[in-house]
């Protein structure tokens, strides 16, 4: 499938969510649906948690504070926002930038999979506990961070290395540091694949 039809479905998927009504009070608070950002035929899809008021204005994922520290970490390893493709589980900002309900990120599940199975990558870095427990259920962050591990969700096999939140690690000097040295294994993976 070519880049380009993999963005026209990915446009018609965020049709969907917005005509289905997912989290319709989310929904209603929220300006606009932040699909996500980036190469609809990436290798490495980013999954983060969920609109900040940044993104929630801009329609982008990760363009506040916490996105700042990416941009940061995606150029230390060598890699540019348009090489990777960036999402969020929760699709629509919470209220307050409070944390997403169980039922809100059980309701885009379905979503993020199609997402996912439309855009095909080796590699997805979860960013965070949330989108951690959606492929490694029960794992914990502070043991499993940094390491990859190989999943199978409908037939399709890739890479999930979760890392901490930027946004969690960009004040905290320790986690910051344990982030930065994570990321850097990125294109190592990457690389062990020989894509
Ligand atoms: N935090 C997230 O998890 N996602 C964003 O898009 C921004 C901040």
């Amino acid at each position: 499938m070519t880049a380009a039809d993999r963005q026209k479905r990915l446009d018609e998927l965020a049709q969907d969510i917005i005509e289905k009504e997912v989290c319709a009070d989310l929904k209603a608070q929220a300006t606009q649906l932040v699909m996500g950002e980036g190469n609809p035929s990436a290798t490495i899809v980013f999954i983060g948690e969920a609109p900040g008021k940044n993104e929630d204005i801009q329609g982008i994922p990760f363009v506040g504070a916490a996105g700042k520290f990416l941009n940061v970490m995606l150029e230390q390893a060598g890699m540019e926002r348009s090489d990777v493709y960036i999402t969020n589980i929760v699709k629509y900002r919470p209220p307050n930038n409070r944390d997403p309900l169980p039922a809100e990120k059980a309701a885009f599940l379905p979503y993020l999979l199609r997402q996912l199975a439309i855009i095909q990558p080796k590699v997805v870095i979860t960013l965070g506990r949330h989108s951690m427990e959606y492929f490694l259920p029960g794992a914990k962050i502070g043991d499993m961070h940094g390491e990859a591990v190989n999943v199978v969700i409908e037939n399709h096999e890739f890479m999930v290395m979760p890392l901490y939140h930027p946004a969690a690690a960009l004040y905290n000097g320790g986690l910051r540091q344990t982030l930065i040295d994570d990321f850097l294994k990125v294109p190592e993976l990457v690389k062990t694949l020989s894509i």
